[in-house]
């Protein structure tokens, strides 16, 4: 197979007939930016910044931030730049953090938004650092927040955004209660992101990091699908950030199910480009019923690219 040639100003992601599915990138910090051009992105789809907080006995300085966020915003002028909160706790612990006593099941215990809620004086100084960044660039900053269990976590976060005048908060879809009530999130939130790491891990109740259980978080389970299928469809912009996007013919079906952005690493994005120029909404839609109609996730993908002519 021959990898896709970029164009140096790569047409923006869409259907063979037009329907615009924007592809952006995953980026851990500035060092991904190069990266994340170089495969025509049309902006960052999550911009993971916990990296900037591991490691290390206290939070980052806001000046520290700004610096950092300042370097991503910039380098997408008149772009969308969205921005995740700090996604701390579980795999990610951080020392001046502490989880309230001891968690045995730290994915099911205080990380994400809940860590945010017990320390809000750590995430106010993110936004005011975010807010500052962004003043001054022309990129179109979205901040959004991991974790979110409820609509009432969503509305306590886009009232702190609102606090640090950040007007565009969005809520990850990672927690099937989240996904089922994802109408009543819309009411509260600009935009859903969903993280089909974490949405799979707690649909499936298998562990991520579990190579064992790796069947249970094959992206094309149908149940996941479903769940996706429901943020897609809560009235607001929603994006799909996890790892899933980044396959090809899944990305068709992601786009036949309503979603309306992609975020994935760099590298994944001429690929994606690829087989959704190849293919109608229509053909994407017909491929998204077919594998929500399947049973299994090797029938899914199966039924899907059946309807998927144009792939390698
Ligand atoms: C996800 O859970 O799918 C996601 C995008 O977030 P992370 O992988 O950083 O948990
Ligand atoms: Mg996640």
């Amino acid at each position: 197979e021959v990898v896709p040639v970029m164009p140096a100003a790569p047409a923006p992601g869409a259907t063979s007939d037009g329907h615009p599915v924007a592809l952006l990138a995953n980026i851990g910090g500035p060092g991904d930016v190069p990266s994340a051009l170089r495969h025509g992105a049309e902006g960052v789809g999550l911009y993971r910044t916990e990296l900037l907080f591991l490691d290390r006995g206290e939070a980052p300085s806001e000046e520290e931030q700004i610096a950092a966020y300042r370097q991503v915003l910039t380098a997408f002028p008149g772009r969308t730049v969205t921005v995740r909160v700090l996604d701390a706790g579980a795999d990610k612990p951080l020392s001046f953090l502490p989880p309230p006593g001891r968690e045995p099941n730290p994915a099911l215990g205080r990380r994400g938004l809940r860590v945010l809620r017990a320390y809000p004086d750590v995430l106010a100084v993110q936004l005011r650092a975010l807010a500052r960044a962004a003043a001054g660039t022309s990129a179109v900053l979205r901040v959004m927040a991991p974790m979110v269990a409820t609509a009432e976590d969503a509305s306590w976060f886009a009232a702190a955004c609102e606090e640090a005048g950040l007007t565009c908060a969005g809520v990850m879809i990672e927690v099937p209660a989240a996904a089922l009530r994802a109408a009543d999130i819309a009411a509260v939130a600009g935009f859903l992101s969903v993280g089909t790491n974490d949405l799979a891990q707690y649909a499936f109740a298998a562990d991520r990091e579990a190579g064992a259980l790796a069947a249970l978080q094959d992206p094309w389970q149908p149940a996941l699908l479903d769940l996706v299928a429901m943020a897609a469809a809560a009235g607001v912009p929603c994006g799909v950030c996890g790892e899933a996007g980044a396959d090809p013919a899944l990305a068709c079906v992601l786009a036949g199910l309503g979603v309306s952005s992609l975020s994935m690493t760099a590298r994944a994005l001429p690929w994606v480009r690829a087989a959704l120029a190849r293919h109608t909404l229509e053909q994407c839609r017909a491929a998204a019923a077919a594998a929500r109609a399947a049973r299994t996730p090797g029938e899914a993908r199966a039924a899907a690219r059946d309807r998927l002519p144009g792939l390698a």
